[in-house]
């Protein structure tokens, strides 16, 4: 069987790749010409990797990450259209490098070149560019571009669909991946992240997104936000509001990882959500980096507390690797190609 952590972001990208965000940011406020992109070299990449998401894989016993630029330095709210798309591109092809370097350990997820104000359409292209050209499986989708303030409509409005429709014609599926946040009330990782996990799927319950798009397929990340642990009150607005039981209207599209940084969570998570619907992540390196006193352990190691679980073999594989083939369908066919 095969360990796939399905939410991994490239946060140790080598200084010179931040250097040219900064440079980029910069002259964008200065009026200036966007800088070019930095060269990087394969040593600076195989360093930044080697000694932080390969040694923690190894380290945990894993096999392969489904890996994404850092998700909070998406950072859409900052500069315009075209300084989102140039960063995204740098982020993107970089994330390559690593697949192209270590394509047992890594397959690639793309960042979208999104803009507060700016159609979603306008990233059909990147994700076609990302998924036809560089093989991408996926892409993390931010329900929020605007860091914070929420100034774009609800995920089943209309206005995304053409994006929708290309992900269905790629067979491609999203994290719903907010970034950094520039409104003071919402830290980044503790409140922004899991109230728009929140959100998102209280937006699909509201609405009828799949009844449109039957095959469109998301994956709310951090364990769900705070949907398992309340799942009594969704369960209930379903019925309040006049919609199908929730394992029909949402849970046929919808997936949570893994990404719940204690046992008592996780345990949850597992009692109150389908197998067929969590995916093993750990979002390694990434939000929470400490040792947790109360165990010597990593917080981010969810692998240990999925394996106290006393799963079944069927059900190991189904949160290890067979959901995530199934939800990636071109994982599964690069895993193929690989003889795995
Ligand atoms: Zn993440």
């Amino acid at each position: 069987m095969l360990i796939i952590d399905c939410h991994g972001h490239y946060t140790t990208a080598p200084a010179p790749h931040q250097d040219f965000r900064e440079a980029q940011i910069n002259a964008f406020k200065n009026g200036q010409p966007l800088p070019d992109r930095p060269h990087i070299s394969d040593d600076e990449i195989r360093e930044s990797i080697e000694q932080n998401q390969l040694k923690l894989l190894r380290e945990r016993e894993a096999d392969m990450t489904i890996f994404s630029p850092r998700a909070s330095a998406m950072a859409h709210h900052i500069g315009d259209e075209k300084v989102s798309q140039q960063w995204t591109e740098a982020c993107n092809d970089l994330i390559k490098r690593v697949v192209d370097m270590y394509p047992q350990h890594f397959i690639g997820v793309c960042q979208l070149p999104q803009s507060p104000g700016v159609s979603i359409s306008n990233s059909i292209n990147e994700l076609e560019r990302c998924v036809n050209e560089l093989g991408f499986v996926g892409c993390n989708l931010n329900p929020d571009p605007s860091g914070g303030h929420w100034t774009s409509a609800p995920l089943t409005d209309k206005s995304w669909y053409p994006f929708f429709e290309k992900m269905v014609e790629l067979d491609v599926p999203a994290m719903i991946h907010v970034s950094g946040s520039c409104n003071h009330n919402f830290h980044a990782t503790g409140a922004h992240y899991i109230n728009a996990d929140t959100t998102a799927f209280m937006q699909f319950l509201q609405g009828d997104l799949f009844r449109d798009f039957p095959e469109l397929r998301f994956i709310i990340p951090h364990g769900g936000g705070a949907v398992p642990y309340h799942w009594g009150r969704y369960r209930g607005l379903a019925d309040m509001l006049g919609q199908p039981p929730l394992n029909e209207h949402v849970m046929k599209n919808v997936y949570f990882d893994t990404c719940v940084y204690h046992q008592p969570g996780i345990d949850l998570l597992f009692n109150v959500i389908d197998i067929d619907n969590i995916l093993f992540g750990s979002e390694m390196v990434g939000a929470v980096r400490g040792i947790d006193p109360q165990t010597g352990n990593y917080f981010d190691d969810t692998k240990r507390y999925v394996d106290a679980l006393n799963l079944t073999d069927e059900q190991r594989y189904k949160v290890y690797e067979g959901n995530a083939r199934r939800v990636y369908p071109r994982l599964d066919k690069t895993l193929q190609g690989l003889g795995l």
